[in-house]
């Protein structure tokens, strides 16, 4: 049975934190070797998708997202998903396709990871290709290390580079962030590169987080000490200033606070809605926008259509 092609399909996804991310030395495909605890946050991107006979892209950014370095044309992660997933169907990539970014570029946050799974299952929806989880997960796996994550959601293990990714424990518990965003994006590439200059005795597989995976769906105390990110000195190194931003956090009360994945977004760990909010009052100024979140959250699902 076919139905009709819905007028308009929306999916959001959300922005990813590590709440560890081990890195190890760079492989022999250059891509580095990850040990690390995605968690799902409710800040989240929306990708709208409309039928049309040829290929359209916009972007909505929220006010204070700068979406000026975000590519419309065949660069975009969402055309690159779009080609995929119409290649794997034998049919056109053809779509009207709008991204409302709430995501910060470049932030660290894997903003262009979500647009990518949002845009996988939005396009499976309008052109009715019923796309199996499994090839979902293989093209996601494609298109980044992080786009896998995006459609999961919630709290999980990633290893590989990143790509191959399990659920673990802790999804019913919510945590409180205060996220702290920069004016400038740090390059992804640029940051690693730093941190094989900074560590060139880097073991070819990470130290796992058993610990922190343990405590998962303990009382917040529990994971406050073991939050960490090998990429934080090298993203530190480059942006100095977010040394400032981290000791601010500490000032205004978080439990504990680190850089996010590669930088330069900065989040604070908080034990409860109220607590988040206070310690983001502490922290007004010390970015280019203070945000509260929780987490985890879903992977990219359905909105509306
Ligand atoms: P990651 O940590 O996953 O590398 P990030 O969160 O630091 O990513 P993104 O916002 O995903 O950074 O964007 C990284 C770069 O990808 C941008 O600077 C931009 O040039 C490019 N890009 C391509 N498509 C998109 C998209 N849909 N949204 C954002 N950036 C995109």
């Amino acid at each position: 049975m076919t139905s009709a092609t819905p007028a308009s399909v929306t999916v959001r996804a959300p922005a990813k934190i590590n709440l560890h991310l081990g890195v190890g030395a760079p492989r022999a495909d250059g891509f580095h070797p990850l040990l690390t605890v995605y968690h799902a946050i409710g800040i989240y991107d929306d990708v709208t998708v409309r039928p049309a006979d040829s290929w359209s892209l916009a972007l909505e950014p929220a006010p204070y997202v700068d979406a000026a370095d975000v590519p419309l044309g065949d660069d975009n992660i969402v055309f690159r998903a779009a080609t995929l997933l119409a290649g794997l169907h034998g049919r056109p990539a053809h779509a009207e396709v709008v991204i409302r970014k709430d995501i910060p570029v470049a932030g660290g946050m894997a903003g262009g990871s979500a647009d990518a799974a949002a845009a996988l299952v939005a396009l499976d929806r309008l052109w009715g290709v019923e796309t199996s989880d499994e090839d979902l997960f293989r093209l996601a796996a494609e298109l980044g290390s992080d786009v896998p994550f995006a459609l999961m959601g919630g709290n999980a293990l990633g290893t590989g580079r990143g790509e191959v990714v399990e659920s673990v424990r802790g999804g019913d518990v919510t945590r409180w962030w205060v996220v702290v965003t920069a004016h400038e994006g740090l390059s992804t590439p640029s940051v690693y590169r730093h941190f094989d200059a900074l560590r060139p005795d880097a073991s070819a597989q990470p130290a796992p987080p058993h610990r922190l995976v343990a405590f998962l769906a303990d009382p917040v105390e529990a994971i406050a000490g073991l939050l960490h990110n090998d990429l934080q000195d090298a993203a530190l190194d480059l942006r100095p200033e977010l040394r400032d931003v981290l000791a601010a956090g500490e000032r205004a009360g978080a439990l504990a606070g680190i850089v996010s994945g590669s930088g330069p977004t900065c989040v604070f760990l908080c034990g409860s809605g109220d607590h988040a909010r206070e310690v983001a009052a502490g922290l007004d100024g010390a970015g280019e926008v203070v945000l509260t979140a929780n987490g985890p959250v879903a992977g990219a699902h359905l909105v509306d259509y």
